[in-house]
C-alpha cells in the first residue's frame, strides 16, 4: 500500500484544511486551537451529536465503515489526525492511501493493542508492570502463578478510563473473573502499588524535534482523571527522567504530533522509580491545562506539528490545577465561572450521564518567582 504522503512532504498554509477523525472534545479543541492558527478544519464521527461539529463550518457524520465517505472525506481536506486511536485500521488505510495521516498508522497498531504496546516499551528498556498475555481460564491462572497478586487484568483493545479492567486479588474466583471480562484477548499486569500517577505530554515535529510540558501528576476518582497538577511534585531528577522516557517513546515511534505518557511513580528501598502504564496517541486530557496554563496549548503543539509548522517552546504561567467537570459536576457552571482566576471551558455536550466528561476548569497560580 502506498502511503499519500510521508510527513515531511506535509506543509500546511493559513487557510489549509486538516481533517479531523472523531468528534468529542478533543476533536473541538483541536479544531479551535487551529483556527487561531489560520486553519479550518473537517470533523468526521458517526455520532451526530458530536461536540467537535460546533465549531467547523463541515463535518462528515458517517461511520468509519463508510468507505465513501471517508473517500469523500480525504479529498476534501490537506492532512488527517485522529482524536482517538481505536480508529478502525481499514478507515486508516483508506485514508493514507489519498492524504498524509499523522501520527502515522503504525502507531495505531502498537497503542490499540495493551500487549503490542508493553512489548514496545519493553523493548526501548523501558519499566512498566509486569505483564502476561492471557487468551483462556488456563492461561490465567498460569499468569497469576508467574505475576502474583494483586494484578489487574486488561483487555487487550478498547479498554479506557478503567473499563474493561478487573483487579484480582487473593481468594477471589479467579475463572469467574476471566468469565465475567468477555474477552479472549487479555493482559495481567501485576498492581503497582503506586505513590503517585504522572504524565508527559510531548509533541514531536517531523524533523524529529521533541518538546515536552512540564511533567504533570493526575488524580484518579472511579478510574476516570479528576485533577492534574503541573508541575507535578517529584525531583527534578524524576521529572528529566519523565520527559526522557516520553521523548524516547515519540522518537522511536516516528511519531508525528502531540502524545501523551502517563507513568506511575513507585517509592522503593532504591528510592523512586518510574514504570509507564500507557501510552495515548494523541492530545490528552492530563494536558487540558495547559490552555490557560502556559504560552502554547496541547492542542497548538498538535496542529503546529502535523502542518509541518514549527514546534512552540511553552512557558508554563505558574502552578496550574485543572478540574475536570465529570456528570452532574457540570450542573455547577455558574458556580465555577464566579471563581476569581478560575478558567471554565463546556464541552457542549447535551445530558450529563455519570461518567461523562462534560468540561473542565483552570486555575493558575502565578509564580511569585516568575515575576
Ligand atoms: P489504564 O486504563 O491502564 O490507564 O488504567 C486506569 C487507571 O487504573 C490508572 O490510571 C491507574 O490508576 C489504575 N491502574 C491501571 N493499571 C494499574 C496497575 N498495574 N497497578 C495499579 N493501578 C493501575
Amino acid at each position: 500500500m502506498i502511503e499519500a504522503a510521508t510527513a515531511d512532504r506535509v506543509k500546511l498554509k493559513p487557510g489549509d484544511t486538516i481533517g479531523i477523525l472523531g468528534g468529542g472534545q478533543l476533536g473541538r479543541m483541536l479544531a479551535l486551537a487551529a483556527a487561531r492558527l489560520g486553519l479550518r478544519c473537517q470533523v468526521f464521527s458517526p455520532d451526530p451529536d458530536s461536540p467537535a461539529f460546533d465549531v467547523v463550518l463541515n463535518a462528515a457524520c458517517a461511520e468509519y465503515a463508510d468507505v465513501e465517505a471517508l473517500e469523500l472525506f480525504a479529498n476534501d481536506v490537506d492532512v488527517i489526525t485522529y482524536e482517538f486511536e481505536n480508529v478502525p485500521a481499514a478507515a486508516a488505510m483508506i485514508l493514507a492511501a489519498r492524504r498524509p495521516v499523522l501520527p502515522n498508522r503504525k502507531v495505531l497498531e502498537t497503542t490499540q493493542d495493551r500487549l503490542a504496546e508493553k512489548d514496545f516499551v519493553k523493548r526501548l528498556g523501558i519499566g512498566t508492570a509486569a505483564y502476561a498475555d492471557v487468551t483462556s481460564a488456563a492461561s490465567l491462572h498460569a499468569a497469576i502463578a508467574k505475576i502474583g497478586l494483586p494484578a489487574v487484568l486488561k483487555t487487550r483493545r478498547f479498554g479506557y478510563d478503567g473499563k474493561g479492567q478487573a483487579i484480582i486479588r487473593e481468594g477471589d474466583n479467579f475463572d469467574r473473573v476471566w468469565a465475567d471480562i468477555g474477552t479472549k484477548s487479555a493482559i495481567l499486569e501485576a498492581f503497582i502499588p503506586f505513590e503517585r500517577e504522572i504524565s508527559v505530554i510531548a509533541a514531536r515535529s517531523a524533523n524529529g524535534e521533541v518538546e515536552c510540558f512540564d511533567v504533570t501528576e493526575n488524580e484518579h476518582r472511579d478510574h476516570i482523571l479528576k485533577m492534574s497538577r503541573a508541575p507535578a511534585a517529584i525531583p527534578d531528577a524524576l521529572a528529566l527522567e519523565a520527559r526522557r522516557i516520553a521523548e524516547a517513546i515519540a522518537t522511536a515511534l516516528d511519531y508525528v504530533g502531540v502524545l501523551a505518557v502517563e507513568m506511575f511513580v513507585l517509592e522503593d528501598e532504591s528510592g523512586p522509580r518510574i514504570l509507564v502504564n500507557e501510552i495515548a496517541p494523541r492530545v490528552h486530557n492530563s494536558g487540558h491545562w495547559t490552555l490557560d496554563g502556559a504560552s502554547i496549548s496541547q492542542f497548538e503543539q498538535h496542529i503546529r506539528a502535523i502542518a509541518g509548522w514549527p514546534l512552540g517552546k511553552p512557558v508554563r504561567y505558574g502552578a496550574v490545577t485543572m478540574t475536570n467537570l465529570i456528570g452532574d459536576e457540570v450542573l455547577d457552571y455558574e458556580k465555577w465561572l464566579t471563581v476569581p482566576g478560575a478558567t471554565v471551558h463546556l464541552y457542549g455536550k447535551g445530558a450529563p450521564r455519570p461518567g461523562r466528561k462534560m468540561g473542565h476548569v483552570t486555575q493558575v497560580e502565578a509564580d511569585p518567582a516568575q515575576k
